[in-house]
Parts: C-alpha cells; structure tokens; sequence
C-alpha cells in the first residue's frame, strides 16, 4: 500500500481508501471486508449518517482494536438540520452509532447550493470550531457535487483541512473536475476522491471499443485498473474512496493500488484514457450515479432504476432485456416514468443536475414506443 500527506495535517494516509456506502448484504461479510482492508494497509474509512447502517456496523467492525488503527470519517446530515443545535444533536449520535470518543475527519455531507445556505443559516462552520475544541472531531471537511464556482466559493469560505470530490476518467472536466482538485490542493486542502468508477456505471456501461483499446494496448490492465491509475497518477489526489461490495472487489483494488505512486502515467496511458473518454462520449447515455438523493418520489417513480435500465439499453442495444424489465415490471408496479408529474423535487436533490422529469419522459417514449 502507497501512504500519502493528508494535506497540512499530521495524518499518513493510504491511498486506497474505504468508502462503506456500498456494503455486502450480510453484516458479518461486511465486517470480515472492513477487516481484511485494514488487515491489508487501508487505513482511511469513510462513511456517512445517511448511508443505511454503515455507520451501526462499521463501529462493530473497528471493535477489537481496529479502531486505533484507522483515520475514521463520517459526515453531518444537512438534510435534517434545522436549527443550530442539530449539528451536535446529530455528531453525538454518530459516535455512537460508531462506538468511538471521535471523529478524524467530519465532513458537511454534499454542499449543493441548498445545503451551503443551510450550513450559513445555522452557523455550521462555527459548531465545526467548536468541536475541535472539545474533541469530537480532528479535522473539518465538506464533500461536494456542485459546479466549479460554487465549490471555489465555499473553498475560499473557511479553513477547511479537507474537501472531498467526485472525480474519474469522465469527469475531468464537470462538476468540481481537474480544475477544482488542483485550486483546492494548492491551499492545501487534503483531496479524497469518491466516485472513481461512478458507482460502477463506468464498468458496467463501457462501450465495446473500450475492450477493443484496452486489448490492443500494450500493457494489459483492466478498466478498473486505468481508472484508478488515472486518478492516483494525481500527486494532488490523497485518498481514492472505492464502495466495494464484496472481497473479491477489494482484494482487486488492493492488487491494483499495491504501487500507486504519483506520476506512474506515460504520454501514452495519457492518450490511451483520451480515447476510452471518447468512446464514451460518443453514446448518449445519462449522466445517472444511482446515488438515490433523488429518493423517495412523491409519485412512486423508481428513478435511479429507470436511469441504470436505460444506460444499459443504450450502451447494449439491440438488448431486450432493459426494456422488458421497464414494461413488465416497473411499469406494472407503478414505479414507470409515467406516473411522473414533473413536480420537480427529485431535480433539487440532484448532485448531477439531471433534467430528471425531461429524461424520463425519453425514457419512457423510448422504451414504449
Ligand atoms: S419530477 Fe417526477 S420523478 Fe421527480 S419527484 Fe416529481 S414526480 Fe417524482
Ligand atoms: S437521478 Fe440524480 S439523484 Fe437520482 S440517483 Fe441518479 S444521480 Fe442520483
């Protein structure tokens, strides 16, 4: 395992680092991969309040003196705060829920346009101060999906240690991007990455001429591989989260990071992800994480579902199978695009700014017609 500077403070940390959104079904196998990881150098470990029983079963997991071994962080819920007293509402019952005294790194979870007036409105950034002061917390943080400007804004905000961005093959330049990894990384802000795969879309959605380029390279490395070598190949990037699901996963990133030094990539590798972005490019697929913030519709409609059934359709077509599903079980359960009433709050949720209601609407012809 490569360990790295967590930007200006005291903390080494592996590159390869945890994210515990994406959890196996089985909490004893969820506890046995968050062991092995640690077992094997991973020493950062990122969850959040709002994902499921990550941070119930994580606790159990850092039981038995794992704890002391990690970098442990976790993130505010925005959504739920309403007063200024909520934030150490919600922190205390994070360390709680997480069996520990404190919290390394604590993050303001996704500061959208919405979520950033929230944190002002309660003077999120002074409860930020006062928790290092009593302990709580180690180093103050906030991950993002936002545009650049917004995210320089906030940046340029406060005395932020740590910002964590979604970045990967096909987001050099949206969202926060190359551009917003290296302003940040300049003022000395640690930099965690999350979404190197974008939430395994960018394996499941390949178009057939990513094989065709990787197999007639000359080095023989996975999709998965180029995409994490792209990032750690970033001397700005310090920690790359990946969600795995299963051991398997996990042993295969851990081979893939065992020398992921900075600066690995040659002019070639560099021309070869130019064109794996292309191929992508080229197909009209939706911009779709699955990350659910959209979750729940008022009106039922199952819209990550939808989107993954259609990024599928678009990348395998002439494939059935999407479409089939969409009419005969969506459509029948009352989670199709037709029940859509174009309200528009699944939009404000967005971090992808997805034209939701526009999409479905295609989605719908498309798989109707
Ligand atoms: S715009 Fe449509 S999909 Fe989005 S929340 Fe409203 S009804 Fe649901
Ligand atoms: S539509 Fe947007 S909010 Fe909903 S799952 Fe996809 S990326 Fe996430």
């Amino acid at each position: 395992m490569e360990y790295t500077q967590y930007g200006k403070t005291d903390m080494k940390v592996s590159r390869l680092g945890l994210g515990c959104m994406r959890f196996p079904a089985q909490e004893k196998d969820a506890i046995s991969m968050v062991r092995y990881a640690i077992d094997h150098g991973v020493n950062y470990l990122d969850t959040a309040y709002l994902y499921k029983d990550s941070e119930i079963i994580t606790g159990r997991a850092l039981k038995d003196g794992y704890r002391k071994q990690v970098y442990l962080a976790t993130k505010s819920p925005i959504w739920n705060i309403t007063k200024h007293e909520d934030f150490e509402k919600y922190l205390d019952e994070e360390l709680l829920r997480l069996g520990t005294d404190y919290i390394d790194v604590y993050l303001l979870h996704n500061m959208d346009h919405g979520h950033w007036e929230t944190v002002k409105r309660f003077d999120g950034l002074t409860f930020l101060d006062k928790m290092v002061q009593k302990g709580k917390i180690r180093h103050k943080a906030f991950s993002i999906h936002n545009t650049l400007p917004a995210f320089k804004e906030i940046v340029d905000s406060f005395n932020w240690e740590m910002a964590q961005i979604q970045l990967n093959i096909l987001d050099e330049k949206q969202q926060v991007g190359v551009e917003g990894l290296k302003y940040a990384a300049e003022k000395g802000l640690a930099m965690v990455v999350m979404e190197p795969l974008r939430g395994g879309n960018l394996l499941n959605h390949a178009p057939a001429e990513v094989a065709e380029l990787l197999r007639a390279y000359p080095e023989n490395r996975s999709l998965a591989e180029w995409c994490f070598r792209w990032l750690y190949n970033m001397p700005e990037v310090s920690v790359i989260l990946s969600g795995t699901s299963s051991l398997e996963q996990l042993k295969d990133n851990l081979r893939i990071f065992e020398h992921a030094a900075p600066n690995c990539m040659s002019e070639e590798d560099e021309e070869l992800i130019r064109k794996i972005r292309e191929a992508f490019e080229s197909k009209k697929s939706i911009g779709c994480t699955g990350c659910r913030y959209c979750m729940p519709c008022p009106q039922g409609v199952n819209i990550p579902e939808i989107f993954k059934l259609y990024n599928n359709y678009q990348v395998m077509k002439p494939h059935w199978v999407d479409r089939g599903m969409y009419e005969s079980s969506l459509l029948p359960a009352g989670e199709g695009a037709d029940q859509c009433i174009s309200c528009g709050i699944c939009m404000s949720r967005c971090p992808q700014a997805l034209q939701i209601p526009d999409l479905l609407k295609k989605v719908h012809a498309e798989f109707t017609e």
